[in-house]
């Protein structure tokens, strides 16, 4: 990747991005405004989707005179994009690399400069994480991932990490346990599920000596995950949020554990549609596919921060995981994972969870106990009925079943809503 895109360039890059994080904050923002007016220039004039969708609008970039405009332009939906991926990509930029989502076979086109943008981010955002847990030299680090190239990509190996191993979430998660017990990484990059699992083989009696930094994302999170990783492994957690589509990270956690958005590569709101507030992703850095304003199909809420940690840029709260993750009750409304996690989460002896909403009316919770006596079982299960009716899950008929384990899907990750209802699956892919 160093041949095609050019050391001298990456690190033009690297002092670049270094010298964005010391700017005061209003300059920031006029930075983010002038991206915007940039690539909304670039998109209408050489993209046929951009050209033909905002005029339809009566809007041109020219209408962008803050970062408030932004709220005049069309949004756009992960279908407007799978009907016609070739209408997003511009006409004088060539793609370096495309990523298909783990939902969709729309390949999601990236140019050289993006490319390395990515790369130099990570490595900065490396180095913070390290300084982070105090982690400094001879790091072995361990990544969990499915495709190679993304993993690469996400922990590059600098001079700081003297070793690195990627495991692929497909392999059996005992064995990578004991692949684990043998490296003994001081800092693993996973999926929460993953980190939550691995603690359990800690608590159990697998060896664990070093591990100072834990790296989670891709899946929601709760507060009590992050304590047992940080109770279990005495390390440092950050989390990170991010996408295919956006190739970097939209937001990461601060020491406040508060997640802040990246206004150096994004603009990110947050839009009621329907009975959710939705994410909605503007990519300031893409010249081949540009995204603005895309539904990215997560929930939650965007705010304006003053941060103790010092950060100003905003943050997203109440995130609430994948529409896609959603039960859909009879009545039409709506229940996000996270709402399903935050009843869940104080019973005790309930270690683990699925609910898969099997029709319109029917839902059954797979419940993985710890102590498997048949009282406690039926402990948990009354719990979780007393629980979901606190949060108006009404109308369906509920099954509890004991289980012994949650399965991940093909890509590593455990779903908390598996949906089977085809009607609320084809509500869910459009939010609307
Ligand atoms: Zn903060």
């Amino acid at each position: 990747m160093e041949d095609h895109l050019g050391l001298a360039n990456l690190l033009k890059l690297k002092a670049v991005f270094r010298r964005y994080d010391s700017l005061p904050e209003h300059r920031k923002q006029e930075l983010q405004l002038l991206q915007l007016r940039r690539i909304a220039r670039h998109a209408f004039k050489h993209t046929a989707y951009y050209n033909e969708s905002w005029r339809k609008a009566d809007v041109t970039p020219n209408d962008i005179r803050s970062l408030a405009d932004l709220s005049r332009l069309p949004l756009l939906t992960k279908a407007d994009v799978m009907a016609n991926p070739g209408a997003f990509c511009a006409n004088n930029y060539t793609g370096l690399c495309h990523f298909k989502t783990a939902t969709s076979e729309t390949r999601f086109e990236f140019d050289a400069r993006s490319v390395a943008i990515a790369k130099v981010k990570s490595l900065l955002a490396l180095s913070s994480y390290f300084k982070r847990s105090g982690l400094r030299s001879g790091i072995r680090a361990l990544a969990m991932v499915n495709g190679q190239e993304i993993g690469a990509s996400m922990v590059p190996p600098g001079p700081v990490i003297e070793h690195m191993k990627i495991l692929s979430y497909a392999r059996n998660r005992e064995q990578c346990f004991s692949e684990m017990d043998a490296f003994q990484p001081h800092a693993i990059f996973a999926y929460p599920s993953f980190l939550s699992d691995y603690a359990r083989h800690i608590q159990q009696g697998g060896e664990q000596a070093g591990v100072r930094l834990v790296v989670a994302c891709g899946e929601i999170v709760d507060n009590k995950a992050i304590d047992e990783w940080r109770n279990t492994f005495g390390a440092e957690v950050v989390c990170q949020y991010g996408a295919t589509e956006s190739l970097c990270r939209i937001a990461t956690s601060c020491p406040e554990m508060r997640l802040h958005v990246d206004a150096s590569l994004f603009a990110l709101e947050s839009v009621a549609i329907g009975k959710a507030m939705h994410l909605i992703l503007t990519s300031l850095f893409n010249y081949r596919m540009p995204l603005i304003r895309y539904d990215i199909g997560d929930l939650g809420e965007v705010i304006e921060s003053d941060c103790p940690c010092g950060a100003r840029s905003p943050v997203i709260v109440a995130a609430q995981g994948r529409l896609s993750e959603s039960l859909c009750l009879p009545d039409g409304r709506l229940v996000p994972a996270a709402e399903l996690l935050d009843v869940m989460r104080p019973i005790p002896g309930l270690i683990e969870w699925q609910v898969v909403q099997e029709g319109n009316r029917s839902v059954r919770f797979d419940l993985v106990c710890g102590e498997a006596g048949c009282d406690m079982r039926s402990l948990v299960a009354s719990r979780v009925r007393e629980g979901i009716a606190r949060i108006n899950v009404t109308g369906m008929d509920v099954k509890v079943q004991p289980v012994q384990r949650i399965e991940p899907e093909p890509n590593g990750k455990k779903r908390l809503v598996v949906q089977n209802d085809q009607a609320a699956r084809a509500a869910l892919s459009t939010g609307r």
